[in-house]
C-alpha cells in the first residue's frame, strides 16, 4: 500500500492543509472540504497511468467494469442518452463541443447523431484515441492532457468532461482554461463524484487515480477562482455524483457575493403519510432545508401509525398542523383535508417517498410572485432503489417527465408528478378539489379540469425527487389494479370515444421519455439485424420491413446501424 511521503507535504487544490480524513490515504481539506490524495501524483505518473493498461486491465479488474469495446456499445443504453438530454436543458442544441476524457469516442458520436456539428475530443492515451476514432468515424479526437494540446478552435458552445474532474492535479489550472475555451454564452458540464460524509467505504475513494473528491461547496469555490459561474449542480444518474453546469464569469454575472437570503414561501405544503415514518421525516426535513422555507405545512396522516413523534421533532423549525383521516382514506382525501386547513395563498402536496431538494421553492418563488400565474412546476427525478442492507439504496436517477404545459396532451395521460408543483389555492374554489373516488389519478384529473380555465408554467429544472422500489414496497397491495381502473376512469371523462390516439405517438408531445423505463431494456442490435437477416433469407422480405420499421425507432445509435440502414434503404427501394 502506498504511503504519502513525509517530506512532501500534500496540500489541497484551494491551498489548505489537510487534516486526518475517514480515509488512511486521503486527507480532509479544513478549507474547502475537499477530500484529498495525500501521494500527489505527477503528470508522468497519471500519463502513464492512463495508457490502454488503464481501460484494459485496471478498470476490468479492480472495478469489475466491462471493457473500454463493451462499453462503447453499453453506454449508449444509458449514460449517453442521459448526459444528452442533462446538457440539451442547459445549450439547446449547440453547434460546437469539446470533450476532456472522451474514453471510447462514445458520447461525441451521440451528440453528432444528434446535431451537434463541431466536435473535439481529448483523451490521455494515443491508442483509445484510435480507437475511438475508427470506432466511431470521429475526425478529431486528441491524445494529451487538456490544456496542453492543440485545438482546431479558439471557442465552444460546451466544454464537457464526464468523471475527469476527480483526476485533475491541477484543476485550477484546467478550469482556468475551460473558461478561456469557452464561448461568451456557452456553458461547462461537468460529472465527478460529490462527497457527502461517506465514511472509508465510499466507492468513489480511489487512491491510485481519484485525487480531489469535491463537496458541492468545495467545487462552487473552484469554479468561481476558475473563472466560471455556477449555473446550477444538480445530482448525477448515480447519486455518488453531482453535475455541475458553469458558464464563463462576466461582470454582469450574478455577485458571487452571498445573495440575501431568500424569504420564506408563501405555500402551505400538505404531506399526506401512511405508515412511513422515516419517508414522513425525510420529507419534512426537506421542507426544513428549503433555503425559501415554506410559510406553513399540513401533515395529513391516513395511516394507523402515530406519527406525532416525527411531527414533534420539527414543530421547533416548521409551522406544521397535524390531522388525521380515517385510516384507509385515498391520497385525495387527505390532500383535501390538508387544503382545508392550508393557510397560505399556495399549496403543495408531498407523499410519502417524495421529496424536495433545498432549492425547489426558490426556484419557483419568482413565479408565486406573478399575479397572472395559476400554477408552476419544475422537474423531479425518479429515484430507482433496491434492497441493500438493512434498507433501500438509490442505484440511479432518472428523468420520466419533463414537458410544458399542454392542455392536449394531457387528456391522455399526466405530464409531471404533483410533488413538482405549486398551485395557486384560489384555483381550488373555480376547478373543485381532487375527485376523492379516485386512488390514483386524482392529480391527473385536477390537472384537466385547472387546463380548460388556467394554464401552469414549466421550470425544466430538477428540484425534487420521488421514490421507485423495484419491489414495489411503496405501493399498496392491488395498486397496478386500481392504476388501470383509475386511468380507465379518467380517460372515460375527457376522451370521447373513437378519438385517435396517435397523439401519443407524436414525439413532439407530452410525455418526454428522458430515460428509458429500465424494465423494458432497448432490444439488442445483434438480435434485431439477424432477426431482419433471417426474415429476408427466408422470403419474407414484408415482414422484415415491418419489423424493421416498428424496431428501428427503439435502437440506440450505433455504427453498425447506420451501416445496416443504408441496406435496408435499397430493400425498400426494390
Ligand atoms: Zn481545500
Amino acid at each position: 500500500m502506498t504511503q504519502p511521503s513525509p517530506e512532501k507535504q500534500a496540500t489541497c487544490w484551494c491551498g489548505g492543509l489537510p487534516t486526518p480524513s475517514v480515509h488512511p490515504l486521503y486527507g480532509n481539506c479544513p478549507a474547502c472540504g475537499t477530500q484529498v490524495l495525500l501521494r500527489q501524483l505527477s503528470a508522468e505518473e497519471l500519463k502513464a497511468f492512463y495508457t490502454e493498461g488503464y481501460w484494459h486491465e485496471f478498470v476490468q479488474n479492480t472495478y469489475k467494469l466491462p471493457s473500454i469495446e463493451e462499453r462503447a456499445v453499453n453506454d449508449f443504453y444509458d449514460r449517453l442518452p442521459f448526459y444528452f438530454r442533462m446538457l440539451l436543458r442547459y445549450a439547446p442544441l449547440p453547434d460546437s463541443l469539446l470533450e476532456i476524457g472522451c474514453s471510447h469516442g462514445g458520447f461525441l458520436y451521440y451528440c453528432r447523431q444528434s446535431g451537434v456539428r463541431h466536435l473535439d475530443g481529448i483523451e490521455v492515451d494515443a491508442n483509445i484515441c484510435a480507437f475511438a476514432k475508427k470506432r466511431f468515424n470521429l475526425p478529431s479526437v486528441i491524445p494529451g492532457f487538456f490544456p496542453d494540446v492543440v485545438l482546431p478552435r479558439d471557442r465552444y458552445d460546451v466544454v464537457a468532461g464526464f468523471d475527469v474532474l476527480e483526476h485533475f492535479i491541477n484543476p485550477i489550472e484546467v478550469m482556468t482554461a475551460v473558461a478561456g475555451k469557452l464561448d461568451e454564452k456557452g456553458i461547462c458540464f461537468f460529472l465527478t463524484p460529490c462527497y457527502r460524509g461517506e465514511d472509508r467505504t465510499w466507492d468513489r475513494f480511489r487512491p491510485d487515480e481519484h485525487t480531489f473528491l469535491y463537496t458541492e461547496a468545495a467545487i462552487g469555490e473552484l469554479y468561481r477562482r476558475s473563472g466560471l459561474d455556477v449555473i446550477d449542480i444538480v445530482p448525477g444518474l448515480y447519486s455518488q455524483d453531482m453535475y455541475i453546469i458553469g458558464k464563463k464569469h462576466t461582470a454582469t454575472s450574478a455577485p458571487a457575493t452571498p445573495a440575501a437570503t431568500p424569504s420564506a414561501a408563501p405555500v402551505s405544503v400538505v404531506i399526506t403519510t401512511c405508515n412511513q415514518p422515516g419517508l414522513l421525516a425525510e420529507a419534512l426535513d426537506s421542507c426544513n432545508r428549503q433555503s425559501a422555507k415554506p410559510a406553513h405545512v399540513v401533515v395529513v396522516n391516513l395511516g394507523a401509525t402515530d406519527v406525532s413523534p416525527v411531527v414533534r421533532r420539527f414543530e421547533p423549525s416548521l409551522s406544521i398542523t397535524a390531522v388525521s383521516c380515517p385510516a384507509g382514506s385515498t391520497t385525495a382525501v387527505g390532500r383535501n383535508k390538508g387544503l382545508s386547513l392550508a393557510n397560505q395563498p399556495w399549496a403543495a402536496f408531498l407523499c410519502d417517498g417524495e421529496f424536495l431538494f433545498p432549492n425547489h421553492f426558490e426556484t419557483l418563488l419568482p413565479f408565486l410572485a406573478k399575479s397572472d400565474c395559476m400554477a408552476v412546476y419544475a422537474d423531479s427525478y425518479r429515484a430507482l432503489q433496491v434492497v441493500r442492507g438493512p434498507g433501500y439504496f438509490t442505484f440511479r436517477n432518472d428523468l420520466v417527465f419533463s414537458s410544458d404545459f399542454d392542455p392536449v396532451a394531457l387528456r391522455f395521460h399526466n405530464l409531471f408528478p404533483l410533488a413538482c408543483a405549486v398551485v395557486r389555492r384560489s384555483c381550488f374554489v373555480s376547478v373543485g378539489l381532487f375527485d376523492e373516488s379516485l386512488a390514483w389519478c386524482s392529480d391527473w384529473d385536477f390537472w384537466i379540469r385547472f387546463s380548460r380555465a388556467f394554464s401552469a408554467v414549466h421550470v425544466p429544472r430538477i428540484t425534487c425527487e420521488y421514490k421507485f422500489r423495484i419491489d414495489g414496497s411503496l405501493l399498496a397491495p392491488g395498486s397496478r389494479e386500481a392504476f388501470v381502473r383509475d386511468q380507465a376512469a379518467v380517460l372515460g371523462r375527457y376522451v370521447a370515444p373513437g378519438e385517435d390516439s396517435d397523439i401519443l405517438r407524436d414525439p413532439q408531445r407530452g410525455r418526454v421519455p428522458c430515460e428509458r423505463d429500465p424494465a423494458v431494456p432497448y432490444p439488442r442490435i445483434d438480435a434485431f439485424m439477424t432477426s431482419i437477416v433471417k426474415l429476408v433469407e427466408q422470403n419474407q422480405v414484408d415482414l422484415a420491413k415491418r419489423y424493421y420499421s416498428a424496431t428501428r425507432p427503439l435502437m440506440p445509435p450505433s455504427p453498425e446501424l447506420d451501416k445496416f440502414d443504408t441496406i435496408m434503404e435499397r430493400l425498400y427501394k426494390k
